[in-house]
């Protein structure tokens, strides 16, 4: 099932695509669209396959930021793979579509809040409790290292 704010997701894809064929004179085909994209990634293009996949958690909080400039950041390396062959992923090839195709300073990293897929571990010393990255809680669990707290140096314990 497709939801309104997948479909509109879609048509965003389509109406980029139609741009880059009408700046740069050649056809692309529609790619395919599909929403199963996992962990703090917005986006991702698979140029073999000619699919886009995005977030569904991140889009269903930042909808303005993917139509602005997630989802013509992934048609741009579509397009990049299709007019140059396997370049780069960020390269000029890329950043050149970005600006003149969709008139957009190429940045490779997003900005959006990833607190609700990025999971945090509540740990607790004397004083207060702590959230930890997943990064850090696994080193914990392999008795890899230990966090002390900064305020009264108590070492961090699993609430
Ligand atoms: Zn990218
Ligand atoms: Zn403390």
């Amino acid at each position: 099932m497709t939801s309104d704010l997948q479909q509109r997701i879609i048509t965003r894809v389509q109406d980029c695509m139609q741009l880059a064929s009408a700046e740069l004179a050649r056809e692309f085909a529609q790619p395919l669209v599909r929403f199963n994209q996992g962990g703090r990634i917005a986006g991702s293009a698979w140029l073999e396959r000619w699919e886009l996949r995005f977030n569904p958690v991140l889009l269903a909080d930042n909808e303005a930021e993917f139509m602005a400039e997630i989802v013509p950041h992934e048609v741009a390396h579509l397009v990049a793979f299709a007019c140059y062959g396997k370049v780069k992923p960020h390269g000029r090839e890329w950043q050149h579509i970005m600006q003149s195709v969709f008139k957009l300073t190429p940045r490779t990293r997003h900005r959006l809040d990833t607190t609700k897929v990025s999971p945090t571990f509540s740990y607790q010393c004397a004083c207060r409790s702590h959230q930890l990255t997943l990064r850090r809680h696994n080193k914990i669990l392999r008795a890899q290292q230990r966090y002390l707290c900064l305020h009264c140096n108590g070492v961090l314990k699993r609430q």
